[in-house]
């Protein structure tokens, strides 16, 4: 008697939808990065209880058409690419057409919206990938999505989940990075009755990190600048007087996605400690933009490892950049900010 079998469509959506939701915080980035490939200039999250229990996201984006509604949250259903060909040329953060899908797949999920070309918006409720109401409604342009009780129906995944605090704490830095690489939209975020932090959205990195770390760190950033025509290179790196216990301050993004890479890192700190005394790390905000060609990304959904093909080359400009930096600033650093 055979052993094999094939599984149901409930256990293979929960499987698939797996692979994308992970925890609260995956669902906010994909929610975001959805809003984001949409165009909207404003976009307003908040969550309680971590995210576990209740996230919406309001943006001013495209909105989806009435007839669009219910397709967005089959799999493999996008609008941003329409064959093979098209993947050598992706502009958006979504293509694969699978987050609306896996979200609905573990969770219960409200979605308001409206599209310019139409008076009316359209309400969808979908539970547990079923979809339970759709009729239209008055809406504002844009898109306003909520979604419910996650896991509800995988305890099992529910049980992995850290404290809501831990949670909303993931939360808050996939937040943070989206907004350090989108500075021309205005992110606001709520957690529970606090407001964590607004940005302006007027596209000036530093304005964004001040409202995110605060209007104190102004003075301790110092500005980082590259270009010779193929690597450019910039941002900001807090001097001494920022240094901290953790890396938890730290966001590199190349071309634009936030990304890991030692090297690059490693560049940075040891810059960094040559202007500096004690072992703390360095907070940075830093973009890198690259030739797409001399990177190899690793496209698996959720990773964010990359790869340089020139480790060594990029690891000189780097170094080089942070010590441009601090050697063309005014303060002294080690003398004046060491406590
Ligand atoms: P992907 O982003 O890979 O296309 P998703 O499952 O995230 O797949 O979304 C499916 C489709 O639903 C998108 O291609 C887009 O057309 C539409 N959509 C989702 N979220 C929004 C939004 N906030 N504003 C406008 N359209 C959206
Ligand atoms: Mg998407």
């Amino acid at each position: 008697m055979g052993r094999i079998r094939i599984l149901d469509d409930d256990t293979i959506s929960k499987i698939a939808a797996g692979e994308v939701v992970e925890r609260p915080a995956s669902v906010v980035k994909e929610l975001i990065e959805n809003s984001i490939d949409a165009g909207s200039k404003n976009i307003y999250v908040e969550i309680q209880d971590g995210g576990i229990s209740y996230i919406k996201i309001t943006d001013d984006g495209s909105g989806i058409d009435y007839d669009d509604v219910e397709i967005a949250f089959l799999r493999h259903a996008t609008s941003k690419i329409s064959s093979d060909e098209d993947l050598f040329n992706i502009r958006t953060l979504g293509f694969r057409g699978e987050a609306l899908a896996s979200i609905c797949a573990v969770s219960k999920v409200e979605l308001i919206t409206r599209t310019k070309e139409n008076d009316l918006g359209v309400f969808i409720r979908v539970e547990g990938g079923e979809i339970i109401e759709k009729k239209e409604c008055g809406a504002p342009l844009g898109t306003t999505i909520i979604v419910r009780d996650l896991f509800y129906n995988t305890p099992a995944r529910l049980k992995f989940l850290k404290s809501p605090g831990r949670e909303g704490t993931i939360i808050t830095e996939i937040i943070q990075n989206l907004a350090f690489s989108n500075s021309s939209i205005s992110f606001k975020y709520k957690n529970g009755d606090k407001l964590i932090f607004a940005t302006k959205g007027d596209d000036n990195l530093k304005n964004t990190m001040l409202s995110i770390y605060g209007k104190q760190v102004n003075d301790n950033l110092l500005e980082v600048n590259y270009d010779d025509g193929s690597v450019s290179i910039n941002g900001y790196i807090g001097n001494n007087a920022l240094a901290k216990n953790s890396r938890n301050y730290q966001s590199l993004f190349v071309n634009n996605r936030y990304v890991k890479n030692k090297t690059i890192n490693a560049a940075i700190e040891n810059a960094f400690r040559t202007f500096t005394t004690g072992d703390k790390f360095p907070m940075y905000v830093l973009h890198i933009n690259v030739e797409p060609s001399i990177i190899d990304v690793n496209v698996h959904p959720t990773k964010a490892e990359i790869k340089f093909q020139n480790e060594q080359e990029m690891y000189k400009i780097v170094f080089d950049s942070i010590k441009k930096a601090f050697s063309t600033t005014k303060t002294i650093p080690n003398i004046i900010f060491e406590p």
